[in-house]
């Protein structure tokens, strides 16, 4: 990796109802990482930083400089401003919407970290793909590299396959994780065997593109038959508040001192665990879940929510 960061632990999760129902549960602690680029993020970068530092012509066709997308809570701007700061590379976050007096914990660490943020409004924002719009960006800001939002790019998804780098994946037969854009589960499914189920818990309510967005992400693969695809655990939409949803974040702080956030990692602990309630799994199974990180956006509850 370009970016240094430590090696993601695993750790074994213990509940009677695991025992009862004979699985076995663990989770990649990615979350862990790092103290401020956790999670996915950082590895779906890993392409986008190498190429605007050593790519071909580099210099002169990025400038070091590299933009990208995100909404005020965004992680993938939190975790670009931060790489880009360490790396020395100037970076650019677009926001979603308008700027708030108050800004946000996450759009105030970007600041920090040195991003230049620019806002454009929710309409406008919906073009961030098309070609007027980026001409637009590169008029005002220079030459740059454009990542799209949450790294939704064939380059991404091989970046996130790197995940799998670290660490060894023979003993589980499930590979549980949120899915957003579905870059990272694009990354793992090109990354581990067929005979290894992968289930994707979707975040945002009728994610009904997967397949799509699966083959633009990693063309040269032409079936996938190891994929699950739970679809009913995106609780009120994304992003959006959801007391059942606080509450099992807190039994999992105190049964399992796991922390969890509630736009991802949480609603996909929820659906294991809802899933091995109702005889998902087959006795035996070998469960491995990725913690994606994203805690800093717990920051925006308000105080009590959580216990942690
Ligand atoms: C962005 C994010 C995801 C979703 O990843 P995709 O690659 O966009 O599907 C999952 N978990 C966390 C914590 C995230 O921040």
């Amino acid at each position: 990796m370009i970016f240094d960061i430590s090696k993601p632990i695993v750790e074994k999760l213990e509940d009677p109802l695991f025992k009862e129902k004979e699985v076995n549960v663990y989770v990649l602690r990615l979350d862990k990482v790092h103290p401020v680029v956790s999670g996915n993020k950082i590895y779906k970068l890993q392409y986008f930083l190498q190429e605007v530092l050593n790519g071909e012509n580099a210099e002169e066709k990025y400038n070091r400089t590299l933009l990208t997308f995100g909404g005020i809570y965004s992680n993938h701007l939190a975790a670009t401003a931060y790489a880009c700061k360490e790396l020395n590379i100037k970076s650019i976050g677009i926001v979603r919407g308008q700027r708030h007096p108050k800004s946000t914990h996450t759009l105030k660490q970007c600041e920090a970290d040195g991003m230049h943020l620019h806002f454009v409004n929710k309409l406008k924002y919906q073009f961030r793909d098309s070609k007027g719009f980026q001409e637009e960006m590169i008029e005002l800001f220079g030459k740059c590299l454009i990542v799209p939002e949450g790294g939704y790019h064939p380059l991404g998804a091989k970046g996130a396959s790197l995940i799998l780098d670290s660490f060894s994946c023979k003993k589980y037969s499930h590979i549980c994780m949120a899915t957003g854009t579905a870059t990272t589960l694009a990354g793992i499914l090109a990354a581990v065997p067929t005979s290894k189920q992968i289930i994707s818990v979707p975040v945002l309510k009728n994610m009904t593109d997967i397949n799509d967005r699966l083959k633009y992400l990693i063309p040269e693969m032409e079936y996938i038959d190891n994929l699950q695809v739970l679809n009913n655990y995106y609780f009120s939409g994304y992003g959006k508040r959801d007391d059942t949803l606080f509450e099992f974040m807190n039994q999992c702080w105190q049964k399992y001192n796991l922390p969890l956030d509630f736009v991802y990692t949480g609603k996909m602990m929820y659906a294991v665990i809802d899933s091995i309630k109702n005889d998902y799994f087959k006795s035996g199974s070998e469960i491995l879940c990725l913690h994606t990180g994203g805690l800093q956006g717990n920051i925006s509850l308000p105080l009590n929510t959580l216990l942690y």
